[in-house]
């Protein structure tokens, strides 16, 4: 599922082929992703000058002349720069331009086509965290003052940090020689260091393989970043390639985790 590397791409990719684009129709086929009726939606953007598109974790914010269109993939989807010669298969939604190209949205399971003309009044957006990609350590510092709670809840908490989600964290925090039910009181400055380092190179390095192969760009080429390029995430019982240790997967709450329980130390 998508991630902040593939939803930064594509973000940037809508940024560069949407800015500038005339709305001239929309095409609903699942009403329940909108947040608002198929009618008031249509209404809403028709017509409307594409001016900016840009990211906040997991969602992508389409600003226009007539408000904003917020865009999320949940459980993974595509969003493909078509026309109506070239459609996918799978659409659920389909923004028609004046230019004759479109864009098909389609979800594997369910996501979000949203309509607001008050950000701040936008539940799901409105409260998101910085972007994981954009903070330092004193930033992540900052964030984790007086914070209880363990290290995993907090780092796939989107109203905290945004864009991690249950992927990329295994190798986030084997990078950082972290485990993910460490008490967040109990990090030190170094940790902290680590961690932030952590982040933003396994981020860094998906982005610049473009993405997940699981996952397709605007123009519906896949991603590069493949199950190799994981370090720990996934591999259980294979030997950790700092210590030979066996990955283990433990159940952390409500998720599994993927972790060297050398290199990972338990909690006391
Ligand atoms: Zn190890």
């Amino acid at each position: 599922m998508a991630e902040l590397p593939e939803i930064y791409l594509i973000s940037q990719q809508m940024k560069t082929e949407l800015v500038g684009k005339t709305v001239a129709g929309i095409e609903i086929l699942q009403p329940k992703c909108l947040n608002i009726s198929p009618e008031a939606f249509a209404a809403a953007l028709n017509g409307a000058h594409i001016l900016d598109v840009r990211y906040r974790g997991k969602w992508i914010f389409v600003d226009t002349d007539k408000g904003w269109l917020l865009l999320c993939l949940g459980m993974g989807g595509e969003i493909l720069l078509v026309n109506r010669a070239t459609l996918p298969e799978k659409h659920r939604v389909i923004i028609d331009f004046t230019d004759l190209t479109c864009l098909a949205v389609n979800f594997w399971w369910f996501g979000y086509v949203h309509y607001t003309d008050q950000l701040e009044n936008h539940k799901m957006t409105a409260n998101l965290g910085p972007n994981a990609v954009d903070l330092d350590p004193n930033s992540l510092q900052a964030l984790f003052t007086k914070r209880r709670g363990n290290l995993k809840s907090y780092l796939l908490d989107q109203d905290r940090i945004a864009g991690i989600g249950n992927f990329y964290i295994h190798d986030i925090l084997f990078q950082a020689r972290l485990h993910p039910l460490r008490a967040i009181q109990t990090l030190n400055e170094y940790e902290i260091l680590g961690l932030a380092a952590a982040i933003s190179d396994r981020l860094l390095l998906s982005i610049n393989k473009g993405g997940f192969y699981y996952e397709q760009n605007l123009y519906g080429q896949k991603g590069g970043f493949g199950m190799a390029d994981l370090v720990i995430g996934y591999k259980e019982n294979q030997p950790c390639p700092v210590c030979g240790t066996s990955i283990q997967k433990i159940k952390t709450g409500s998720t599994h985790s993927f972790i060297c329980p050398q290199c990972q130390k338990a909690p006391q």
